[in-house]
């Protein structure tokens, strides 16, 4: 079979490596130079199942409007006429109640786990390097009143099957002695010991790699137009050169899909949500991280990445406008400042943002579309690195009529 997989990203290309390692003949559109070039370039880095829950809780209300309107606020709506954004929003309140947020953190834990123990398979069989360290995460809070409630998620998350220990601050800078410098500021933190990091980009680019010794065309420069649809099939994606044929196609373009599935009747409540990151080198490395950190309060990762440390997060509604905002960026090497400073050279920082394709229960969706031969694999938010592996062995087992490898009821678009 000929599949099509539309978008180069991190989901394509895991998408596209199990395809191919399936037997099928593929063919990668993307309209950059290479893979991974968009929001799988340079996120946090982190590979956290342990990150399960929403963003959509029953605290996010109250949260946000807190911080509306404040410009340095870690999420940052701005209002604008875009009906797309406002059905969103109402989606993301209708979700913020327990039982969703509940059922939410359980379908991404799933995603997490499996992804972890495929990537494992992966580094058996590939021997790539990305970076990688399994030395577990670590969520900070600097406020008591934070960590206080923090310890009643871990017991939830130890319940659902993700060990969390509860750290106080001499725990936290033995978990992390990177932290000693801050160690009295801290008021306790979270400790996964599963978690993972590495470097998003490596590991597309390593599988992109794999995928062309296997067969895969990877046409880049190229921007899908269209998508055509002959009674209930997809024919033909439509780009600025040829068109192009298949038997399947799977929906991979990020925040971008509901763009062009709209115009074949297939409504995906993705939005952009922009994110920042910096990315310094490391000073001296005994002095830096070894876990992947979370500053809860500043909503911020600081990951270190081999001889680089990589400090990504806050949220900004502003549509599909990925132009660089410097006091974002700011904020960002601010606040990497007051946890880790002096670990890295920050004047030498590069800064960059990327559009994380959310979804208003913060999962992905995966799977069926209306059009028997078109499969979803899109709106993984906050986690695509931590989902792409899970993701892209779910939708090839689906292709090839298998079982899709974990439960994925709440995870398909008839949810909406
Ligand atoms: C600041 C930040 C920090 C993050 N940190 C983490 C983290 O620590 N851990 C984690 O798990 N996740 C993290 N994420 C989320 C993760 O990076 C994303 O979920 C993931 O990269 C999404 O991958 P994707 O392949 O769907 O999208 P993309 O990487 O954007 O890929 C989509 C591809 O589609 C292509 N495309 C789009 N439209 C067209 C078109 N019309 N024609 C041709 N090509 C097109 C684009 O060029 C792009 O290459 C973070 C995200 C951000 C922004």
């Amino acid at each position: 079979m000929k599949v099509v997989v539309l978008g180069g990203g991190v989901i394509g290309v895991t998408t596209a490596y199990y395809l191919a390692a399936d037997g099928h003949e593929v063919e990668v559109l993307d309209r950059c130079e290479g893979p991974g070039l968009e929001t799988s370039f340079a996120n946090g880095g982190q590979l956290v199942a342990s990150h399960a829950e929403p963003w959509a809780s029953p605290k996010a209300p109250l949260q946000i409007l807190k911080w509306l309107g404040r410009e340095e606020a870690p999420l940052l709506f701005r209002l604008r006429a875009d009906p797309a954004m406002w059905s969103w929003g109402l989606r993301f309140l209708r979700n913020c109640t327990a039982a969703r947020y509940r059922a939410g953190t359980a379908r991404n834990l799933k995603l997490g786990f499996y992804n972890r123990a495929l990537m494992a398979e992966l580094r058996d069989e590939l021997e790539i390097a990305y970076d990688y360290v399994q030395m577990g995460s670590l969520l900070v809070h600097r406020d008591p009143a934070g960590f206080e409630a923090a310890s009643h998620h871990a017991a939830f998350m130890n319940e659902l099957g993700c060990p969390h220990e509860v750290a106080d601050p001499v725990r936290c800078t033995q978990i992390e002695p990177a932290l000693m410098a801050v160690g009295n500021q801290i008021a306790g933190g979270l400790f996964s010991p599963d978690d993972e990091i590495g470097d998003a980009f490596k590991f597309t680019k390593k599988i992109a790699a794999v995928c062309s010794k296997l067969g895969v065309r990877f046409r880049y420069r190229t921007r899908i137009e269209g998508i055509e649809a002959e009674r209930d099939r997809i024919i033909l994606v439509n780009t600025d050169g040829a068109g192009v044929s298949g038997d399947a196609f799977v929906l991979a373009l990020g925040s971008f899909s509901p763009l062009l599935a709209r115009r074949i009747g297939v409504r995906l409540p993705v939005y952009p949500v922009k994110g920042y990151s910096i990315t310094a080198p490391i000073k001296k490395q005994s002095v830096a991280p070894r876990v992947g950190l979370t500053d809860v309060d500043a909503k911020i990762v600081l990951t270190r990445l081999g001889d680089r440390l990589r400090v990504a997060g806050t949220a900004e509604f502003t549509g599909y406008d990925n132009s660089p905002n410097p006091k974002r960026g700011a904020l960002t090497v601010r606040s990497a400042k007051a946890l880790l400073p002096g670990v890295c050279d920050y004047d030498k920082a590069e800064h960059w943002s990327g559009l994380r394709p959310a979804t208003p229960d913060q999962v992905p969706v995966l799977g069926p579309s209306k059009y028997p031969n078109l499969w979803l694999n899109t709106g993984h938010g906050v986690l695509g690195w931590t989902q792409a592996c899970a993701s892209g062995r779910i939708v090839s087992n689906l292709i090839a009529g298998r079982d899709p490898g974990i439960d994925i009821s709440g995870m398909t678009v008839d949810r909406f």
